[in-house]
């Protein structure tokens, strides 16, 4: 088989240059970290990280900015994050192409995933004048009862590589308008989208006169976010990543009562009935498995097929899977780019092993797709037959990666979807509007987004996203997500001139 076309990494490194430059930043550089491409699996430029006392820094900036920050009228705050989306606008392209050249996804995922930050920072300008609270009837007369929303404090995030932007900007946008300021850790495999964000947020804040503080950003790795997981002046650690990750950022953080909000690993699963519309299921469930190269924490991992519709279904998914052209995320009619490194191509042949050995077959796809390189990884997209959840495939598994189960009854369906330790998304492909309410209802699906006729990812930002068991309970981005953003107070006023206390308690 021949080698696929990967561009130069010269040229990588020129074009992500020119990006940086028409956004205006300095990339700091030096030998702390390295700013790799895995379109060819080589680095771009050596940086300087943060250290111990500039992520101490960071907090302290921050920490005095959100002094003034809390003050300002939420609508103003909104001023900010409004220049900070027309800035966005301006520089949509080479965004996208710094996702592209850092994350390794298609074009239009990474349009996509700038225009997710363009979204989020409208809906966060709205919002700016919607912080409100509610007034509660009271038992006492002449009283009124209401709560406040107030500022929390210093929001520390910490982001994983694949979202190396939208799920920032998720947290950024909301927390400013809500009066907190923000300590950013990106990953580590993600440096220079995160220089490109912070320096126009930077730039929006100068023009619009907001304290220089109020975003700061901590180039580094595991010991970086660790830092802000222990500092009692970050209020709330957003923290996306795995579920390792999760595990030790949860517990660290409520030692010291401090709040998090944590967005981690998936196993999402799309059941397909026997009244599924085959036509709409089959590209929603091909781009919900390998689009972003599976790379998605809402990736399809799971299909739960009914028995009378999967010898129809699955000759057309594995030749879908087969067609799918992977290679160059930059040239035109790709649809698979590479894997973040090499890895995930480890992991992804290593649970193919495990599922073979546990009876699976794997109907198309695993292979490494050569490149000349071996420090590329890309590979073709697997669907995998097997009878039963067996250990690998209840493990998220972050590679384009489908195990194909079948079932019987819908009760049988939807104990298979929820048989796994994570709870983040899940989908029903159906006609039948009793499925579809039955899966939507507290016995239906047990995760925090759940679908019908819609594939498990590509998420708006104007619902709560989420999910949960391992996948960490937090809701990010619309509806009244940012609520983990603000601190509630609750008011009581007496208006009238007794004494009157509650309960009907008699004192003096
Ligand atoms: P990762 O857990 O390796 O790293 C995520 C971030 O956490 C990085 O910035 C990393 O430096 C930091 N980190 C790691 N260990 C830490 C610790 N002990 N303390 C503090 N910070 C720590 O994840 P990844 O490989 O970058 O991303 C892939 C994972 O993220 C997948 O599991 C995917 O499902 C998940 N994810 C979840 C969501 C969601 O919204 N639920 C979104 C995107 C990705």
């Amino acid at each position: 088989m021949t080698a696929i076309a990967l561009p130069a990494t010269e040229d990588l490194r020129a074009r992500a240059r020119a990006c940086l430059d028409r956004i205006g930043v300095e990339v700091p550089e030096g030998d702390d970290l390295y700013a790799r491409t895995p379109v060819t699996g080589e680095d771009l430029f050596g940086l300087k990280g943060s250290g111990a006392a500039e992520a101490e820094a960071a907090v302290a900036a921050a920490h005095e900015a959100f002094l003034t920050w809390r003050s300002i009228p939420a609508p103003r705050r909104g001023e900010l994050v409004r220049r900070f989306g027309e800035l966005v606008r301006e520089h949509h392209g080479d965004l996208a192409d710094l996702i592209t050249l850092e994350a390794g996804k298609i074009r239009s995922e990474a349009y996509g995933e700038v225009q997710e930050i363009i979204d989020i920072a409208d809906y966060a300008v709205g919002l700016s004048r919607q912080l409100y609270g509610r007034v509660i009837a009271s038992e006492r007369a002449g009283h009124r009862m209401a709560e406040t929303w107030h500022p929390l404090g210093v929001v520390g995030i910490i982001s994983a590589f694949n979202f190396p932007a939208a799920v920032w900007a998720w947290n950024a946008t909301v927390a400013l308008v809500c009066g907190d300021t923000l300590v950013w850790k990106p990953s580590e495999l993600t440096p220079l989208i995160s220089l490109a964000c912070d320096r126009l947020l930077a730039r929006a804040a100068e023009e619009v006169g907001a304290p220089a503080g109020i975003h700061r950003l901590v180039l580094g790795g595991r010991e970086s976010g660790e830092q802000l997981v222990d500092d009692p002046r970050v209020a709330l650690v957003s923290a996306t990543g795995s579920t390792r990750m999760g595990r030790s950022v949860g517990p660290r953080v409520a030692a010291r009562f401090g709040r998090t909000l944590l967005e981690l690993g998936g196993n999402n699963a799309a059941i397909v009935t026997p009244s599924a519309d085959l036509d709409l299921t089959l590209p929603s469930v091909v781009f919900a498995s390998a689009g972003t190269a599976g790379q998605r924490c809402t990736a399809l991992r799971r299909l739960i097929v009914h028995r009378d519709v999967v010898d129809s279904l699955l000759p057309r998914l594995t030749a879908a899977f087969e067609r799918l052209p992977v290679g160059d995320p930059f040239a035109e009619g790709t649809l698979v780019g590479p894997l973040i490194s090499p890895a995930p191509l480890a992991s992804m042949q290593d649970a193919l092993a495990r599922v073979t050995a546990d009876g699976g077959k794997v109907l198309v796809g695993g292979e490494r797709v050569e490149t000349g390189t071996a420090s590329a990884a890309y590979v073709r997209p697997a669907v995998v037959r097997i009878e039963g959840h067996t250990e690998v495939v209840r493990e998220e598994t972050f590679a384009p990666l489908l195990y194909v189960l079948t079932y019987d009854t819908l009760e049988e369906a939807i104990a298979l979807q929820n048989d796994v330790p994570q709870g983040l998304s899940s989908s029903i492909f159906t006609r039948d509007q009793r499925e579809a309410e039955v899966f939507m209802s507290a016995v239906g699906s047990d995760c925090g987004m759940v679908n019908v006729n819609v594939g498990t990812s590509g998420a708006e930002i104007g619902g709560a996203f989420g999910g949960e068991k391992e996948t960490g309970g937090g809701r990010a981005c619309g509806s009244d997500a940012w609520h983990a953003y603000m601190r509630r107070t609750t008011n009581v006023v007496n208006y009238s001139a007794e004494v009157a206390l509650a309960q009907n308690i008699n004192f003096l």
